[in-house]
Order: C-alpha cells, then structure tokens, then sequence
C-alpha cells in the first residue's frame, strides 16, 4: 500500500474513533439527562397537583378531584396523569400501571418513579406521588412514554453520523491532497533518483522546494551522488594509470624476451648471410656463367627472404598493440610462437616439436597477448633444458573442472608446453607466478615473465597449472575459455 494511503487510512481510523467514542458518550449523558428532566417535570407537576387534590378529595368529594385530575390530564400534551389506589383491590380503572411490588411502602410519602415496558413493547416513565384522602392509599400516576427519549437519541445518533461522514470525507480529500502533493510526489522523485542511482546513473541531482525531512533527504542523495561520481573518476583514473602500468611492464617484459631471442636469431642469420656473401663473391668474380649466375641469384634471394621474414617475426613480436580480442585459431599462434624460437632452440641444441591439432582451435583472445605467454613458457622451457633434450608444445581441447570458486566443469582450450629439463624446486614452485621469483643469473631474468603471464591468463578468463619434477621436466597447461559468446570485435 503507498504511504500516503497508510497515512489517510491511520488518520481516517483514528478521527472515526475519536468520533464514535465522543458520540457514544454524549448521547448517553444526553438521554440520562433527558430521563432526568422527565422526571423532575412529573415531580413538579404531582407535587403541585397533590394538594389540590387531596383538598379538592376532602371539601367536594372524590367526582371533583377526579374531574381535576381528568383536566390536568387533557392539558398535558405527553404527560398521562391517572389517579390510582395503590391497595391493590380497586377496580381495573384505578390500578396502578406498574407492579405495585416495585413501588415499596404503600402511602409513598416520597414520590416514586419506575420504568415498565407494556405489553406491545412500548416503554414508560412512570411517577407516583402519594394523596392522603383518607383510609385507602392512593396516589397520582404520572406516566410519560420514553419514546420521546429514544427519538431524541435518534436524531442525536443521525446527526453524529452526518458529521462523522462530512468529517471523514473532507479528510480524506485534504489527506489525499496534501499527501501527494507533501509526501507523495517527492518520495516519488526519490525513489526514481534511488533507481537510476542503482543502475549507475549518477547525473541530474533532484531538487525539492518543501523545507523538510524530504528535502534534507534529497539533498543528502545528491552529495552522495556527487561524491560517489567524484569516488569513480578517481577510480577510473587511477584503473588507467594502473593499466598503462601493466601495459608497460608487459612491453619491457616483450622487449627483454626479444633481447634473448636476438642471439638466436644472430645465430640463425649467420648461415644465410655466409651463403648470401658466398654466392654474391661468385657473381662478382665474372667466372660464372649465365645460367649459373641466375641462379645464384634466386639463391640470395631465397635467403634474404628467410632472413627478412626471421627478422619481421621478431619485429612483430616486439610491437606493442592496442589491446583487442579477435577470434583467432590458437594452432596458428603455437606455429609463429615456434618460428620465434626455433632459432634459440637450435642454438641451445634443444629440439621444438609441435604436437599438431586436427581441428582449428578458434578463441576470442588478444593474439599478441597470447603469443607473449607462450613465448614466456617456451623460452623458460628451452633454457631450463639442456642439449640435446625436447620442448614439446601445443594446443587441444579438454572438458575441464575450474580452480575458482565456481567449481562446473566447462570446455576450455589447453596450451601446452612441456620440457626435459631439470624442473622446479619446490620452493620455486609454490610462489611461481610471484613477481621478481627468478632462479637466473642478475641480467639473465627479471622474475617478471610467470606474474605477466598470470596476469594476462587470467584476464582472458582462464588459468595456468603448473606440474614439475626435478630432474625429469615440467609441464605448463595455460587454460582458456572456450568462449561461446560472440567475440567484442565480432558482435
Ligand atoms: P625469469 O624467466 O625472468 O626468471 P619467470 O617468471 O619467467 O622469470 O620464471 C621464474 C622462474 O621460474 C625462473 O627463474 C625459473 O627458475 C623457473 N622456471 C620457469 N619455467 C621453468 C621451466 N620450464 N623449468 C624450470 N624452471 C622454470
């Protein structure tokens, strides 16, 4: 129910209340002192007439006294006054109304009065004022019908209940009024401002005329409102601050791995370069003939194409891209992540093989972010293993139980790199994805290249594990999301 209805119908119970308690009362002392005015005006009236009939009984005799009594009567327009012998033994005529038990003592030195109900329901006020006439009791009956009290009542009962409904409903309508317009309409406002402050809207403060509680509430919503928007730019700056950070870090992190990998690419560009150098004295020296020289040509060509396209991969690599997730097939990214490091392995002596998969493996990654962690691994792999041993990587598909809280089984794609290298210590182990956790000499590694790769892993959804035994090899599994729902740059 709204407030302003709660409020009208509290008021109107209330008011209702007030009005039938006050009404109960007052008709009640009412026809009490209605009845009281009965009586006191058939006291006056018997007591005055009792000695003139009592006179009128002893001088002219009983026929006179009646005929008094009979004209008194005819004058009284409610009143019935009767003579009665109260003995109890007179004819129908005399006998008084009311049971003559109830009337006590039987000269009634003091006037009596009583109630009785006749036999078709009519009620009576009757009073008896003792005459002395002589040996036998007798006594004037005044009786009054208190359908004259009942009628008052009524009217009295109707005219409270006119003044309870005008009451009632003029209430109503002034509550109504004034509590929509007072209570209704700003609480309203508030609610709506409650509401798009929920959703995140935290523009258009609302501005309340009335000076009350209301108004203090509405002013209190807009402060908060303007301190929760000034909370969430800072927030917002200094989320930014805190990305370009990472972004940075995962650069220099790009750059250091470029660092190492360019001594395997130096390595790599030396037998294209001797063979370049080679056929290039030949053509020089004159002594080739034509189709000789062609050739020797395609030959440099050949291999100026295998030394720019090592060095491009090393370019793309180091570049730093605008975050952005694309579909993309993760088979793709082993094979350029292998090219990368071919290589560094050959230099190390350490054999690259990939496991290949039989169907493409599309996901909604950033394909410079994951390239950045495969290379990680790889690179740690390669180093950690020595001549003559095999990093194996790849890609598949596993139906797989999450770490976190939510524990469902979902399908996530596993990249996967394992070594035969001499493993991780246990104390390395527990506190990997660390930053600054290295085992490399100062120059050699920064600690940083597991905690960016975390990171990275983690925010794409998914999650790294991690088995290794000493001596005998590790194996890194990075999880991602199989991702059913349209990629950002596909919707
Ligand atoms: P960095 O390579 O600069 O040391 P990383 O965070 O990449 O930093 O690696 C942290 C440490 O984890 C390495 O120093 C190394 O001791 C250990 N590590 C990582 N991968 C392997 C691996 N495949 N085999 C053995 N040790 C590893």
């Amino acid at each position: 129910m709204k407030l302003t209805f709660k409020l009208v119908f509290a008021l109107i119970a209330l008011i209702v209340l007030i009005l039938v308690v006050d009404a109960y009362l007052s008709v009640r002392r009412e026809s009490a002192f209605l009845r009281e005015e009965l009586q006191r005006k058939a006291y006056r009236i018997g007591s005055a007439m009792k000695e003139l009939v009592a006179d009128a009984w002893r001088r002219q005799g009983p026929d006179v006294a009646l005929a008094l009594i009979q004209a008194a009567n005819e004058r009284e327009r409610l009143l019935m006054i009767r003579w009665v012998w109260l003995d109890d033994s007179g004819i129908e005529t005399f006998r008084p109304h009311a049971p003559t038990d109830q009337l006590g003592q039987s000269t009634l030195s003091e006037p009596v009065t009583l109630q009785y109900r006749t036999r078709d329901g009519r009620q009576f006020l009757v009073t008896y004022v003792g005459v002395n006439v002589g040996q036998r009791p007798g006594a004037l009956e005044l009786s009054e019908p208190l359908s004259v009290t009942d009628d008052f009542v009524w009217t009295s009962i109707y005219r409270k209940i006119a003044l309870t409904a005008i009451v009632v409903l003029s209430t109503i309508g002034a509550t109504l009024l004034l509590g929509i317009w007072l209570v209704g309409w700003p609480l309203k406002r508030l609610i709506d401002k409650a509401r798009r402050v929920s959703t995140g809207d935290l523009s258009e403060p609302i501005e309340l005329r009335s000076r009350d509680e209301l108004s203090e509430l509405a002013d209190t919503l807009n402060q908060m409102c303007q301190s929760l928007s000034e909370s969430e730019q800072k927030i917002r700056h200094e989320a930014d601050a805190r990305i370009a950070t990472i972004e940075q870090l995962r650069h220099s992190d790009r750059l250091r791995t470029v660092g190492q990998l360019a001594s395997g690419v130096a390595h790599e560009l030396g037998t294209p370069l001797n063979v370049v150098t080679g056929r290039a004295s030949l053509i020089s020296s004159g002594r080739l003939a034509p189709d000789a020289i062609v050739e020797s040509a395609q030959i440099i060509k050949s291999q100026a194409e295998r030394m720019a396209d090592i060095i491009r991969q090393l370019l793309d690599f180091s570049r730093s891209g605008k975050t952005r997730r694309v579909p993309v097939d993760l088979q793709m990214i082993v094979r350029e992540t292998s090219k990368i490091l071919n290589p560094l392995s050959r230099k190390h002596g350490v054999e690259l093989i990939i496991n290949e998969a039989t169907e493409p493996m599309s996901a909604c990654v950033d394909p410079g972010q994951i390239q950045q962690v495969l290379t990680n691994l790889v690179m740690n792999a390669i180093q950690a293993t020595p001549a003559g041993g095999r990093v194996t990587m790849g890609v598949s598909r596993e139906h797989i139980q999450s770490p976190s809280k939510d524990t469902t089984v979902r399908d996530d794609y596993c990249l996967s790199v394992e070594d035969t290298g001499h493993g991780i210590p246990d104390e390395i182990l527990n506190r990997l994805f660390e930053p600054f956790v290295t085992t490399k000499d100062v120059g050699q590694g920064t600690g940083l290249g597991l905690s960016i790769a975390y990171g990275i892993v983690q925010e794409h959804g998914g999650w790294i594990d991690v088995k290794s035994k000493l001596g005998h090899g590790s194996h890194f599994r990075v999880y991602l999301p199989e991702g059913k729902q349209p990629c950002q740059d596909e919707s």
